[in-house]
């Protein structure tokens, strides 16, 4: 009976955060375990372009708290961006089910999606619709009807969120590839989602730039319980995640967390990461007969690692 409310609490009252985030830290008492509501499912799903001979994805099964971020991984044709399109239901799977806050996404339910889950794309140039940053990121509140003030007010402080405040005024087209690209994500963040599906969006970003981001969300996160789901080619990236899901050729392969997946060193290359240069230096160190640690190190780990052990054998 709670569970049954706590469903229809949600499912209404999306825009609701406050809502969201109560309702992720809601534990059911099950034969004496205790579980988190999964805010994401997906069982059994398949789905085949109209055109495609073959599936672009082959019966997934997986699950998401709400509050986890999720890296999604693989080569290019894998599957990633189709996957996430299933999640916010720019997609209908051919068989199977995906279900959002325990209801089945479908024709009736998208819309409620959409307002939960937010989406950044690769591309930055095809998602702009406003003359100003400012119009930019205050057009998805219009549409929900949020009123003038509270608009103001969301718009300030998304850009503050992604550090575009002082380009406020600014006519997109004028900005470079990585300040157009957070202010997609500030016109995401805006609308106070629940989840954030970032597909490849911070791929244009320089390296700072990128961490910087990351480091951003990574707060609101913090802050709001927000859900993330990144497909991600940057290892960084993936190792900030709970949760690493490895996608190859339609098929969820691995799952892990990122101790785990990185565990698989070399084979890293082939789950569609760009190869770390930790991960390249310690090769070429064990290609030269030194026996390295067998786990991921980031760059500074394996400094230390370099300078106390090794280099003082
Ligand atoms: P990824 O994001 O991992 O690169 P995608 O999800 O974009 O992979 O693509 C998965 C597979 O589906 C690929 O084989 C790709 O060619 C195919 N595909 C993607 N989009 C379409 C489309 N609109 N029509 C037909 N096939 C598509
Ligand atoms: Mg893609």
């Amino acid at each position: 009976m709670v569970f049954l409310s706590l469903n229809y609490d949600l499912t209404h009252n999306l825009n609701d955060n406050l809502t969201i985030k109560n309702t992720a830290f809601v534990l059911l008492a099950i034969g004496g375990k205790y579980l988190t509501l999964p805010i994401i499912e997906l069982k059994d799903v398949s789905f085949k372009y109209n055109q495609a001979e073959r599936n672009a994805l082959n019966q997934i099964n997986l699950s998401i708290n709400a509050g986890e971020w999720i890296a999604v991984i693989g080569p290019n044709g894998s599957g990633k961006s189709t996957l996430a399109k299933l999640m916010n239901g720019l997609q209908i799977p051919n068989q199977g089910q995906v279900l959002i806050n325990q209801e089945e996404l479908n024709h009736d339910t998208v819309w409620d999606v959409r307002r939960l889950i937010g989406m950044v794309f690769q591309n930055p140039d095809n998602q702009f619709v406003g003359a100003t940053v400012e119009d930019d990121v205050a057009f998805g509140l219009e549409n929900m009807g949020i009123e003038r003030e509270e608009m103001i007010q969301r718009v300030h402080e998304s850009l503050e969120q992604v550090r575009m405040l002082p380009h406020l005024k600014k006519e997109p087209a004028r900005l470079s590839g990585g300040q157009k690209q957070r202010v997609a994500i500030a016109s995401v963040l805006a609308l106070k989602p629940g989840v954030i599906i970032l597909d490849e969006a911070t791929s244009m970003l320089d390296p700072l730039g990128r961490q910087e981001l990351i480091e951003a969300i990574a707060e609101l996160k913090q802050q709001y319980n927000l859900t993330v789901i990144s497909i991600t080619h940057d290892i960084n990236e993936a190792a900030k995640a709970d949760r690493i899901f490895v996608l190859k050729a339609g098929h969820l392969m691995y799952e892990g967390t990122p101790e785990e997946i990185f565990h698989y060193g070399e084979q890293l290359i082939d789950f569609g990461l760009d190869v770390p240069f930790a991960v390249q230096l310690m090769k070429e160190l064990e290609n030269r007969g030194v026996t390295v640690p067998e786990d991921y190190l980031s760059e500074e780990e394996l400094l230390r690692w370099i300078s106390t052990s090794y280099l003082t054998k």
